[in-house]
């Protein structure tokens, strides 16, 4: 699938309006449209610029800031792949990201056999995921600059970890912003895509085709393994577990000793999937409650009900994906909070969750702390918890900070 790419040295420019520098001498990727100055079809430098194609981001006074790739429908209008002018942008430039961000994971404390081994631009790749389950790589391409490049990127993931089936769920909604079609399906290899991961000592079945992100929450696997040591040191007998998705939470606390989880989700497929994967391991399922229902509702329903529990767990899906809607992500982060407290016991635990880009750590502690307070409820927040280290943040990117999590004793 070899391609042979053109050298980025010849390469068109694009320079940036005086000041927009700045963000890009901090070595964050991100161009944004409002900062070029010269631009796609109205400049005749850059309108013959192909999408994906590596173009040269200069400052208003002409000096070399990265090599980036071109995306004219965005509003992320180039993505930086490298800051040092000596760099192409070829494929030995990919094989070679592909090494490191990989082997990187050899420093990490992974207890499972899926694992992501490149995670975009915390990882130098921007619009780049990577999952590896057990014998299976499963990729999404979100950006043009990624797209453009897929075949050489497919080339040296196989080779790298000697696989040879490798997935392709390039169907989430940011590629629709790049104004790129939706792609899935084997791009090496084939067969099921049904597949077993083994995450600490539990076994969690998933589909690759059909599950959330590319089949599996894989950022919150400390947190489960968390949440089963706290229920088995604390002792907590019934446990809440809302937007359970495939059970990882309910597996997590049955083997922690949980007398009994009730696990509400919206997705049908998804609570089928949390039965059998309670089933899966050896736990009998009149410990169990799974709904298919909506969080909101269920936790007002139980208000009402006087219904209190041991331990919650809040795993929610995105409200705000950027800032612009963090003020009514705040107010929804808040309510399911308040709730959440209300049905606690005494000494008992919450585990809550954000994994909004637009919400900051700070914030989420804030919107917490203000549900609390509404709840008429004090707690010790004993714990902050991130996302798994196969998640990386880095220092010149914070948005790889999306994932937040506090855990809460009820006083
Ligand atoms: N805790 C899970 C991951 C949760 S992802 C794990 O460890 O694997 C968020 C989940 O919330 C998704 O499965 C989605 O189907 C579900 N969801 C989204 N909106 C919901 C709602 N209003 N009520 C219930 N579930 C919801």
């Amino acid at each position: 699938m070899r391609r042979v790419y053109r050298d980025n040295r010849a390469m068109k420019s694009l320079q940036l309006k005086p000041g927009k520098e700045k963000s890009l001498l901090r070595r964050h990727p991100w161009v944004f449209d409002g900062a070029v100055a010269t631009d796609g079809a109205t400049d005749s430098a850059t309108r013959d610029l192909v999408a994906g194609e590596t173009v040269r981001i200069d400052s208003a006074s002409g000096q070399f800031l990265g090599w980036a790739a071109y995306s004219p429908q965005s509003k992320i209008r180039a993505r930086v792949w490298n800051f040092d002018e000596a760099q192409r942008i070829d494929a030995s430039f990919f094989i070679a990201a592909c090494a490191r961000s990989i082997s990187a994971r050899g420093l990490f404390d992974i207890q499972s056999n899926g694992l992501r081994l490149i995670h975009g631009e915390s990882d130098g790749l921007p619009g780049l995921v990577v999952d590896r389950y057990g014998d299976t790589l499963v990729a999404q391409f979100s950006s043009c600059g990624s797209e453009r490049f897929k075949a050489v990127i497919v080339d040296a993931l196989l080779e790298q970890t000697g696989l040879t089936r490798l997935y392709e769920r390039s169907d989430a909604s940011v590629r629709a912003l790049e104004g790129l079609p939706e792609a899935t399906g084997w791009l090496a290899g084939s067969g099921s895509t049904e597949l077993m991961l083994t995450e600490h000592d539990w076994k969690l079945s998933l589909d690759i085709a059909e599950g959330h992100k590319t089949g599996f929450y894989l950022d919150q696997r400390d947190s489960r393994h968390k949440f089963s040591h706290t229920v088995r040191r604390m002792g907590l007998r019934r446990v809440l577990n809302c937007y359970s998705y495939t059970g990882g939470f309910a597996v997590a606390a049955l083997s922690g000793g949980a007398e009994h989880v009730t696990s509400i989700d919206s997705s049908g497929p998804a609570i089928e999937r949390a039965i059998a994967n309670v089933a899966l391991n050896g736990f009998d399922a009149l410990r169990t409650t799974m709904l298919d229902a909506d969080v909101n509702a269920s936790l007002r329903q139980y208000v009402k009900d006087g219904a209190t529990f041991d331990a919650i767990v809040l795993d929610p899906p995105k409200f705000a994906p950027t800032a612009h809607h963090a003020d009514r992500a705040a107010r929804a982060y808040k309510d399911i909070n308040r709730l959440a407290l209300m049905l606690l016991e005494p000494g008992g635990v919450l585990f809550t969750y954000s994994c909004s880009g637009g919400i900051s750590a700070d914030l989420f502690h804030k919107i917490v702390a203000g549900a609390g307070i509404d709840a008429g409820v004090d707690a010790y927040i004993t714990e902050r918890m991130g996302g798994a280290p196969d998640h990386p943040m880095t220092v010149n990117f914070p948005e790889g900070e999306y994932l937040k999590g506090l855990v809460l004793i009820k006083k």
